[in-house]
C-alpha cells in the first residue's frame, strides 16, 4: 500500500516548528531539528538557543562579540561552505536552495535584549534533491561546529511516516528512512 504524508501532518509540523520555543524557556545545550522529505525536497528547520552557538543571548556589545555574531550568521547562512552542517547522501544529489536564518537580537541596531534574557536562532533550509530515492541518512556537523551543543532532538517526517530521535555526542547521523 502506498502511504502519503497527510496535509494535516505537514501543517502540524510547520506549526510545531514555528512555535517550538514560543512562550517557553528554552533549554541551553539543546537544538531542535525538524527534517521533512517530501517529493524531491528536503527541508530542515532548526531552533537553537543562541547560547549554544554564541555563548550569549543578547545584542553583541564589543567588537569581538559583533565579530562572533557575524561569524555565526555567515556560517549558518552558508551551511554547505566548508564542512557541511547538513550533509545528505551524495547519491541523492541535493543542492541547497533556500537558507533563511533569523536571530532578531543579532540584527544590526537590535534593541537591547529579549525580556526574559533568552533568545533563539531559527533557521530554515530547503534542498532540492535530484535522486530523492537515494536519501537515507543526514549527517550533522553541528556538534563539531558548536561545542556548546549537547543534544540534538530530531523529528523526521518522510514518505514512510515520522520518527523522533535524540542525538548525543559523538553521534552525528540521522536516519531519514527506516
Ligand atoms: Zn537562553
Amino acid at each position: 500500500m502506498k502511504r502519503h504524508i497527510t496535509p494535516w501532518l505537514l501543517s502540524g509540523l510547520a506549526l510545531a516548528s514555528s512555535a517550538v520555543w514560543a512562550g517557553k524557556a528554552h533549554e541551553h545545550g539543546v537544538v531542535k531539528l525538524d527534517v521533512a522529505v517530501e517529493g524531491n525536497k528536503l527541508t530542515i528547520v532548526m531552533a537553537a538557543p543562541l547560547d549554544n552557538l554564541l555563548g550569549f543571548e543578547r545584542a553583541p556589545r564589543t567588537d569581538a562579540e559583533r565579530k562572533a555574531a557575524a561569524d555565526v550568521l555567515a556560517r549558518l547562512r552558508s551551511p554547505d561552505k566548508g564542512a557541511p552542517l547538513f550533509g545528505a547522501d551524495a547519491g541523492a544529489g541535493c543542492t541547497l536552495g533556500k537558507a533563511e536564518v533569523v536571530a532578531p537580537v543579532l540584527e544590526p541596531g537590535a534593541k537591547a535584549d529579549a525580556k526574559d534574557g533568552h533568545a533563539d536562532l531559527d533557521a530554515t533550509y530547503e534542498f532540492a534533491c535530484a535522486s530523492p530515492a537515494q536519501l537515507s541518512t543526514l549527517n550533522l556537523g553541528l556538534f563539531e561546529a558548536y561545542q556548546r551543543i549537547k543534544r540534538i532532538e530530531v523529528q523526521v517526517v518522510g514518505p514512510k511516516g515520522q520518527a523522533k530521535t535524540t542525538l548525543r555526542r559523538p553521534a552525528s547521523s540521522v536516519k531519514l528512512v527506516r
